[in-house]
């Protein structure tokens, strides 16, 4: 394999360059996608790819594609890419990284004067944090067929704004047909936004899978009644018997450790009133695990607590499983390519399972795809405090440089 350099400074400067674009007072982030920070940063990222020779294309939903030919014009390109746009509290690093990385893989390769048997494609994808438009994930899971265009231009956000026409007020919507960029494998770089790889003092995570997602919505039904009146004894607490569930989740969760997470986010009392006993409580469930033997036993033992809690409290407690994501192993070649790239800079590395959800999860489904970790600093993101070293930031994008020239030089 070459020996190439990517150049960390160059990197991370440019890093701080689009940083700009969004700044908050507290040195984070705040670009919502479709909104005139996103454009900017778009308009960057067109100009930036455009200097490197690349031609760049946008399809219906606003994913950027920026295309280096190759020697070889029989031959799929090699991408990498993530997404440039935040959480309103968003940091610097979470997506960015990755889309910035396979801008300077390309300058590194334009200072070397390298052209790769393969074309090399920088995608930047729309709206991957779903918090201006829900769900996340939006561009890439449109791209692969998981929403149509119709049903994402439909989507509104909190001041009804559709989709559709914030990605026309930014100049952004496309002619390339969803799907149409045909591509031999992807590589997404990202922050990890978990604490392993600090805590154990490692360069780069090797990410093998992303973990198993399943999505409940709970109900408990007890008995409205008059908080003065009715002695304890004679009470059916909808509330009581959700309090009892969330403590049980914990020591489920607890029991199948390392990896598993249980969480209930929601709780919702309806009519609440500081002297009713709740009558009626609604709540959401998420699951996560990277088996789905764990996650069948979680289920099963979370059904049994629902009867014995039911039964305690005089409750009916019941819920019904709206969305489950099986865990999705990333291609072993690619993956492979990730761990020989880590090994030949002499990075030390650890296997990953993603426990968020990342547009290389949806790549998976049609396109061979790895994921490489760097660490985030306290485990944090989504919070503008959110922090990559420089050297992590660029052993990152080294990584993703030698995966690339590898599987340029297999011939994949
Ligand atoms: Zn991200």
């Amino acid at each position: 394999m070459r020996n190439l350099k990517i150049d960390p400074r160059r990197l991370w400067d440019e890093i701080h360059e689009t940083g700009k674009i969004g700044a908050t007072a507290k040195g984070g982030v705040k670009r919502l996608t479709l909104s005139d920070e996103d454009r900017r940063v778009r308009d960057w990222f067109r100009m930036r790819a455009e200097k490197l020779g690349c031609t760049v294309t946008v399809d219906g939903v606003g994913n950027m594609f920026a295309l280096k030919a190759g020697k070889n014009p029989n031959r799929l390109p090699i991408a990498m890419g993530s997404h440039l746009d935040t959480q309103p509290t968003g940091g610097k690093f979470d997506g960015i990284l990755g889309v910035h990385a396979g801008i300077e893989v390309l300058q590194t390769l334009a200072d070397n004067d390298i052209q790769t048997d393969a074309p090399l494609l920088v995608i930047n994808w729309t709206n991957e944090e779903g918090s201006r438009f829900s769900p996340a994930v939006m561009g890439s899971g449109a791209f692969v067929g998981a929403f149509s265009q119709a049903e994402v231009l439909a989507k509104t956000d909190r001041d009804g704004v559709s989709f559709g026409s914030a990605l026309d007020s930014i100049g952004y919507r496309g002619a390339q047909p969803l799907g149409a960029m045909k591509m031999a494998a992807y590589f997404e770089l990202h922050i990890e936004q978990g604490p392993y790889l600090e805590a154990e003092n490692k360069d780069v995570g090797v990410v093998t899978l992303v973990q198993g997602i399943r999505w409940f919505n709970g109900q408990c039904v007890g008995m409205d009644a008059h908080a003065g009146a009715t002695p304890m004894h004679r009470r059916a607490d909808a509330l009581l018997g959700v309090a009892r569930l969330a403590d049980r989740l914990e020591a489920i969760a607890l029991a199948h450790a390392p990896h598993a997470v249980a969480t209930m986010g929601v709780i919702d009392v309806k009519e609440a009133s500081i002297n009713v006993v709740p009558g009626l409580v609604h709540f959401t469930i998420d699951l996560r695990d990277p088996s789905d033997h764990v996650l069948d036993a979680m289920e099963a033992e979370i059904q049994k607590a629902l009867a014995e809690i039911g039964a305690r409290s005089g409750v009916t407690l019941t819920i019904n499983r709206f969305w489950n994501a099986a865990p999705l192993p990333f291609d072993p070649v690619c993956v492979d390519a990730v761990r020989q790239a880590a090994a030949k800079s002499g990075f030390t590395t650890r296997d990953c399972t993603s426990g968020a959800s990342h547009d290389a999860a949806y790549m998976q489904n049609i396109v061979p795809s790895a994921m490489i970790f760097v660490p985030s600093k306290d485990g944090l993101s989504h919070n503008e405090l959110e922090y990559s070293s420089l050297e992590d930031c660029g052993a990152g994008a080294q990584v993703l440089l030698d995966a690339v020239l590898l599987m340029d030089e297999a011939g994949h």
